[in-house]
C-alpha cells in the first residue's frame, strides 16, 4: 500500500486563511506540468517493485487543470510506477470549476474520486474566507458531482467568526442532503502571515472563539455519527468502505512520494520535502536535479509520529507494536505519561490499544504532545 501525491500549486485567488503553497498566476503552468513529469520519472526508483494503490492530486487547485493535462500526469505515473488496476485516483476540486462540461470530462478520465472544497454553504461565510465560489455553486457542484461520481468527499470548515451553532447545523444538514460517502471537516485555524491573521489583529474580524469551536466539533461528531459516518480520523468521517485511501496510508505510516513544489514524502525511515517555490522547482528539474531536502528520522521522531497519528485515528496506539518497534523503554514511558489522562477519562486502554475518549478528542494534539519523547537517546 503506497501512495503518490501530486501538488498542483495554482489557485484563482488567495483564501484569507490559507498558508498552503500556491500561485495565483498561471503563467508557469506548462513548464510546471513538464517539471512534475520529470520528477515522477526521476523518483520512480524509490517505488521500484512497489504497488501504488492511491494517486492524489492536491493543491492548490488541481481542478484548474484540463482533463487532458491530468490524463498526461496519470499516464506518466502508469508508465513509470506499478499503478494498481483498482488504484484510487482522487482530484481535489473547487466548486467554481465544476460545471457540467468539466465534471463530465473528469468522469471520462481515470479519476474515480472527487474531494470538493465546499467549506461552507453560506454566502457570508464564503465571503469572509475569500473563497472563489458562491453558496449557489456549492450546491450546483454537488448536484452535478453526485450525477457523475459515486466516490465523493467534501471539505467543511467550522469555528468561523460569527458562525453560530445554528449556522453550523445548517451547513451540516445541507451536506447530509447529498448523502456523500465521505466528509472532511476542519476548524478554521489562524496561521501566521495570512490575511485572516492580519484582519483579526486589526480588529476587523472577531477572534476565533475556542469554546464555540469545541461545541461545533462535538455537533459535527454527533450529527455525522447519527447519520452512519464513522469518525475514523479526527477531521475525517467515512461511510464503511469509503475511508480516503491516500490519507489512511499516511496515517498508518505507509510510504508515499510527494511530487511538486512544497510536497512532502515519507519512506518509513526518513522524510523529504520539495522546495516551496515554483520557479526554483522548475529550474531544478530542468537541470535534472531533485529540488528537495531530506532528513532521516530518529527512533524518537518515529515514536512521536506514531503516537500522534495513532491517537488521531480509530486505530489507536498499539502497545505491542510499540514494544516490538521501539523497545520496552518507550512502551513504559508511554504508559507512565498516559496514566493521568486515563484517570481523567481522556484516554482509555482497550486490550493493548490506547485511544482517545470522546471528551479527549478535541484535545488530542495537546495530549499527544505530552506523550512525546523529548530527550531520550535518538
Ligand atoms: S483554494 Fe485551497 S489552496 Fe487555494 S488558496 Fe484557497 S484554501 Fe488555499
Amino acid at each position: 500500500m503506497s501512495g503518490i501525491y501530486i501538488h498542483i500549486p495554482f489557485c484563482k485567488q488567495a483564501c484569507h486563511y490559507c498558508d498552503f503553497h500556491f500561485s495565483t498566476s498561471l503563467k508557469k503552468k506548462d513548464p510546471l506540468l513538464v517539471a512534475l513529469q520529470k520528477e515522477l520519472v526521476l523518483r520512480a526508483e524509490e517505488f521500484k517493485d512497489r504497488e501504488v494503490t492511491s494517486l492524489y492530486f492536491g493543491g492548490g487547485t488541481p481542478s484548474l487543470l484540463e482533463g487532458f493535462e491530468l490524463e498526461r500526469l496519470i499516464d506518466c505515473v502508469e508508465e513509470n510506477y506499478l499503478l494498481a488496476k483498482d488504484a484510487e485516483i482522487t482530484l481535489e476540486a473547487n466548486p467554481d470549476d465544476l460545471d457540467r462540461d468539466k465534471i463530465s470530462t473528469l468522469a471520462s478520465t481515470r479519476i474515480d474520486r472527487l474531494s470538493i472544497g465546499i467549506q461552507s454553504f453560506l454566502e457570508e461565510e464564503l465571503r469572509l474566507m475569500n473563497r472563489a465560489h458562491s453558496a449557489e455553486q456549492s450546491h450546483l457542484s454537488l448536484e452535478l458531482a453526485t450525477e457523475f461520481f459515486e466516490n465523493l468527499s467534501i471539505d467543511l470548515i467550522y469555528g468561523i467568526p460569527d458562525q453560530t451553532i445554528q449556522k453550523w447545523q445548517q451547513n451540516l444538514n445541507w451536506a447530509l442532503k447529498y448523502n456523500l460517502p465521505h466528509i472532511s471537516s476542519y476548524a478554521l485555524t489562524v496561521e501566521p502571515r495570512t490575511a485572516l491573521k492580519s484582519f483579526i489583529d486589526k480588529g476587523l474580524i472577531p477572534e476565533i472563539d475556542e469554546e464555540l469551536v469545541e461545541e461545533h466539533f462535538y455537533l459535527l461528531i454527533d450529527t455525522l455519527e447519527k447519520n452512519g459516518y464513522l469518525h475514523y480520523e479526527i477531521s475525517n468521517f467515512g461511510k464503511p468502505g469509503y475511508f480516503a485511501r491516500n490519507n489512511t496510508a499516511y496515517w498508518q505510516g505507509k510510504s508515499y512520494i510527494g511530487i511538486g513544489p512544497s510536497a512532502h514524502s515519507y519512506d518509513g525511515y526518513g522524510r523529504s520535502w520539495n522546495v516551496r517555490n515554483n520557479s526554483k522547482y522548475i529550474a531544478g528539474l530542468d537541470k535534472g536535479i531533485l529540488p528537495l531536502e531530506r532528513e532521516k528520522l530518529s527512533k524518537r521522531d518515529r515514536y512521536n509520529e506514531y503516537v500522534m497519528t495513532g491517537l488521531r485515528t480509530q486505530w489507536g496506539v498499539s502497545l505491542e507494536k510499540l514494544k516490538n518497534d521501539f523497545g520496552t523503554a518507550y512502551h513504559d514511558y508511554l504508559l507512565q505519561q498516559s496514566a493521568q489522562y486515563i484517570k481523567d477519562a481522556k484516554l482509555f486502554l482497550e486490550g493493548d490499544i490506547l485511544r482517545v475518549t470522546k471528551s479527549g478528542k478535541f484535545l488530542v494534539d495537546g495530549i499527544a504532545s505530552h506523550l512525546f519523547m523529548l530527550n531520550l537517546e535518538k
